[in-house]
């Protein structure tokens, strides 16, 4: 009977799992006895010593792991290794339910010390990494006074605003204003006022880009000595720099846009000397004081009588070289005195008052000043040019 009755409890045992606690003891006679106990709660003293042993081993081995690394990515997996929702630590806390109630103090007293010494020593770890990184980036922006500066690359001006500064500076300095004008312009200021009716043949030679039939891209800044004279009376002394257009194609010599510089004085009792005077300075202030000027009679139909004026060469004094194709002479710019009709068309009374007016193109006079050979130069802001002014 004992022997079934010890069958029975065996196979009940094993069904039901508990058998890590199955002790079979001999007991007297032949029979045996079987004592079955969950096996958590037969070794419930050596098991909880297994869990101290096993928070021990996990702190030792988060020690270990933390005293070897160098970098707070690493120092981030080690706190979910040990720490985190799957860590090893909280591993352990998750079994505290399968303990004996009087153990789970003990065993959760434990794992709470050995969190508390991880997180302590991750904390540590963390401040000693942030530290150590502050002062290697300290160390990388360190400002070495002894090294050479980094070169600033500084900007200047383009060789059509050195030379038209120049020239607006030595007018400034004889008393003349700036004036200013439109480059979309009507065809009254450009061509009519100035004495230019629509079938005069001299608009040939400046054709222009039109937005209507009477408004055009101004070929010449002569229109504004109109618009000046129309708002203001004399004594009138302005230069007017300024765009224009011509519907060129582009070559060394010619583009579609380019820069002029008109000049007008309109007073009592001026005179063509006022002129020469005038622009005799201008040459001298720009060219040196050797230059000499020369008026040759011309024709514009805004002017009369008209002239161009050249100046003595800078580059060969007047003997003649390349830069004057021999003649001694480079013709600078046109002007003369301003016509009768153009001064009335201002709204001017031409018997009371004359005055003079002269076109420079800016483009000529910049290389003349630099030994320019080709305009185009002056468009393609190639820095290998522009870097040498
Ligand atoms: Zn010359």
């Amino acid at each position: 009977m004992p022997a079934l009755k010890a069958k029975r409890v065996i196979h009940f045992v094993w069904n039901t799992g508990w058998y890590r606690g199955v002790m079979l003891r001999p007991f007297w006679g032949e029979a045996f006895f079987i004592l079955s106990v969950p096996g958590e709660y037969y070794k419930k003293e050596g098991i909880t010593m297994n869990k101290q042993e096993q928070l021990d081993g996990i702190r030792n081995s988060a020690m270990e792991e933390l005293n070897g690394i160098s970098s707070l990515k690493d120092l981030d997996a080690i706190r979910i290794k040990y720490l985190g929702k799957k860590g090893e630590v909280t591993a352990v806390l998750k079994t505290m339910g399968s303990l004996d109630p009087k153990e789970r103090p003990l065993v959760g007293k434990k794992a709470n010390e050995v969190r508390g010494e991880i997180q302590e020593a991750i904390d540590k770890k963390t401040t000693e990494l942030k530290a150590k990184k502050q002062e290697e980036e300290l160390k990388a922006e360190k400002i070495d006074v002894t090294l050479p500066g980094k070169e600033v690359e500084l900007g200047h001006k383009h060789p059509l605003s050195i030379v038209l500064d120049e020239v607006k500076e030595i007018f400034l300095g004889m008393g003349f204003n700036i004036a200013e004008g439109p480059e979309v312009e009507w065809d009254y200021y450009n061509f009519e006022a100035l004495n230019l009716p629509p079938d005069h043949p001299a608009r040939d030679t400046q054709d222009t880009f039109y937005i209507t039939e009477k408004m055009l891209l101004r070929t010449q800044t002569s229109p504004v000595q109109i618009r000046v004279m129309e708002n203001q009376e004399p004594p009138i002394r302005i230069i007017a720099p300024g765009r224009v257009f011509r519907s060129d194609a582009v070559d060394a010599t010619h583009s579609p846009l380019f820069h002029q510089i008109e000049g007008m004085v309109v007073d009592e009792n001026v005179t063509m000397a006022d002129l020469k005077g005038t622009l005799e300075i201008f040459a001298k202030k720009l060219y040196g004081e050797d230059t000499k000027i020369r008026l040759r009679p011309h024709h514009f139909p805004f002017t009369e009588p008209s002239c161009e004026i050249d100046i003595s060469c800078f580059k060969c004094g007047g003997k003649g070289c390349p830069m004057c194709k021999g003649e001694g002479w480079i013709e600078i710019l046109g002007g003369g005195m301003v016509h009768p009709k153009v001064l009335e068309n201002g709204g001017i009374d031409p018997d009371k008052y004359s005055g003079f007016a002269f076109g420079i193109g800016l483009e000529r006079i910049v290389m003349f000043r630099f030994g320019l050979d080709d305009m185009r130069l002056l468009y393609e802001n190639d820095m290998r040019f522009l870097e040498q002014f």
